[in-house]
C-alpha cells in the first residue's frame, strides 16, 4: 500500500495523510471535514496544539497562500 506522507505545518513532523488533519483556505483555513476540499490543503496534526498553533499562528494560512502564489507564478 502507498504510503502518503505529509507535514504538520504547526510542528514540522511528518507522518501519513491520515493521522493528520486536512485545512484547505476558503477565505480563511477550513477544516475539511469531509475530505474534499478543492486545491492545496495544509495539514496539522491530529490533536488540539498543532491545530490551535496552526490557526491562531496563521500557519496553515501562510502555507496555503504560498501553494496559491506558488501555482499562479507557475501558470502566469
Ligand atoms: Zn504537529
Amino acid at each position: 500500500m502507498k504510503r502518503v506522507i505529509r507535514t504538520c505545518v504547526a510542528c514540522g513532523a511528518k507522518r501519513e495523510k491520515h493521522e493528520l488533519i486536512r485545512f484547505t483556505l476558503d477565505g480563511v483555513p477550513q477544516e475539511d471535514v469531509r475530505k474534499r476540499g478543492q486545491g492545496r490543503g495544509a495539514y496539522v496534526c491530529d490533536n488540539e496544539k498543532c491545530r490551535e498553533i496552526g490557526i491562531e499562528k496563521n500557519k496553515l494560512k501562510r502555507s496555503l497562500q504560498s501553494n496559491q502564489l506558488r501555482r499562479n507564478r507557475k501558470t502566469g
